[in-house]
């Protein structure tokens, strides 16, 4: 089982969050084990999976979980929302109102359970005094609702609580025998709650060009060697089969 993120793991990290495609050599690797019988690859994004479908650029899509698990898109294509409560979506609401009226609108993503805000590409002064503001605001509104503020490369995310990563590797893994080889692959913070998740015998991979502390097993460095781990993972599969 292939357990991989999206952004910073599958496709480097850009400027243009709508232009983020996979490394060169990355669809071909994917469409093969998307297509392989014998490993169940599934992508584990923040992304809404409306916004990463056309970026995949696949023939043939794999299960998806997107918006850090709130959404689930299954190989045979049935899609799946968690209920989402009024009240948070009202907090939402709040949020946007807030960006809209200090003219944000254009750092702004709003995605089925969640807010995020994308400074990629943006003059770092000017990004740092935005995320200043946008934090204190999110800070007031979480002292009266529970919000979940996330600070990850190049943004800030307004989520609701309950459901990360983690919790989607723990309802994966449920699934499957304990027998199964399973490797995660990630590179961000959100990223952590999925390694942590991980058994013992399972390999957590953080892809990434510098080290960082981390609950991962491993480190490898894109892209040269995550397309070199892809070549081994289906190389290992057919000497198997
Ligand atoms: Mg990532």
């Amino acid at each position: 089982m292939l357990l991989l993120d999206y952004d910073g793991t599958l496709a480097p990290f850009g400027e243009k969050r709508d232009r983020a495609f996979p490394y060169a050599g990355m669809v071909e690797r994917l469409e093969r084990l998307i297509s392989s019988t014998s490993t169940r690859t599934v992508i584990i994004t923040g992304r809404a999976i409306n916004h990463i479908k056309p970026l995949l650029k696949l023939k043939k899509l794999p299960e998806i979980w997107g918006s850090h698990g709130w959404e689930h898109l299954s190989r045979e294509g049935h899609y799946t929302l968690k209920a989402i409560s009024p009240a948070f979506r009202e907090q939402l609401e709040k949020a946007r109102s807030f960006m809209v009226s200090q003219g944000w609108q254009e750092y702004l993503e709003e995605k089925p359970a969640s807010m995020a805000v994308h400074f990629r590409g943006v003059d770092t002064d000017l990004a740092l005094a935005i995320k200043i503001k946008i934090l204190s605001h999110w800070r007031q509104m979480a002292v009266r609702y529970p919000l979940l503020i996330s600070i990850f490369d190049g943004g800030l995310e307004l989520r609701l609580p309950g459901i990360n990563k983690g919790n989607v590797v723990r309802e994966i893994l449920k699934s499957e025998s304990d027998k199964v080889v399973t490797a995660y692959l990630g590179d961000d913070s959100t990223d952590e709650d999925a390694f942590q998740a991980l058994p013992s015998d399972a390999l957590g991979i953080l892809v990434r060009s510098e080290w960082r502390p981390t609950a991962a097993s491993a480190w490898i460095q894109t892209p040269e060697e995550l397309l070199d781990f892809f070549d081994r993972w289906l190389s290992a599969e057919e000497s198997h089969d």
